[in-house]
């Protein structure tokens, strides 16, 4: 099957699945880590134009790669490093894996010179919230969140839209289901959808139970591009 036909499945799931809980569809992130730069032109000519990548330098070649692309978005949705700050500012749309304090003291630091003195617009972020309390994963805890909506209200350069989650991998979908409602619930207590406007939650395996919780935005990978290199 070809990439356009795999993203039209996706489109389809999404929208049932949306109309199924009586919610309006997320926006969909096409997550092409390791794929080639080809599989992405075949997307965007499918109509997709927002792209999530975990590397920042993967993300910056690809954004090289595909300069041509005029209306394309490249998303960081892996952890960022403090030394890799101002190389995602260049070429990234969105950062969407803010996890500490420090991060994004050093984000808005730099986000300060290299957008807003440069003419261009606050850089979109979200906070990632390691709801499933793993060890191994990135995310600050429920706790620490308020500290860090508070830093990032007081922050020019970065524009707050939301919260981000990756919950313990589960064989049944339906075993997130509790992370992607605890996620919601903490956005409920922290000021709603008007001060955190995105919820990103769920992947190929769990799309729908993520959108049944009130997904505004879903990260698609495999079951878009296939397996990854
Ligand atoms: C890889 C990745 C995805 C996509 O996962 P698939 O199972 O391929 O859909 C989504 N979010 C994050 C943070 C990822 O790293």
């Amino acid at each position: 099957m070809s990439v356009q036909q795999r993203l039209e499945q996706v489109r389809a799931r999404i929208a049932a699945a949306a109309a199924a809980a009586g919610r309006p569809a997320p926006r969909l992130l096409a997550v092409s880590k390791r794929q080639p730069v080809d599989a992405l032109r075949e997307a965007y000519a499918a109509g997709q134009r927002d792209f999530g990548e975990n590397y920042v330098q993967e993300l910056c070649d690809k954004a090289r790669q595909l300069a041509d692309l005029p209306e394309l978005r490249l998303h960081l949705i892996g952890h960022l490093q403090r030394n890799k700050v101002k190389a995602v500012l260049g070429a990234a749309s969105a950062v969407h894996t803010l996890d500490s304090l420090r991060l994004v003291e050093e984000l808005a630091r730099r986000a300060q010179v290299e957008r807003l003195e440069a003419g261009r617009p606050p850089l979109p972020v979200l906070v990632e919230v390691n709801v499933g309390g793993e060890a191994a994963k990135s995310g600050c805890t429920p706790g620490e969140l308020p500290t860090l909506l508070d830093a990032l209200s007081g922050a020019r350069a970065l524009e707050l839209r939301g919260l981000m989650t990756v919950p313990p991998y589960t064989e049944e979908p339906e075993g997130a289901r509790p992370y992607f409602e605890r996620l919601a619930a903490l956005r409920e207590a922290l000021g709603g959808a008007a001060r955190l406007p995105e919820l990103s939650m769920g992947m190929s395996h769990d799309l729908e139970v993520a959108i049944a919780a009130g997904a505004t935005l879903v990260r698609v990978g495999t079951a878009i591009f296939g397996a990854r290199a």
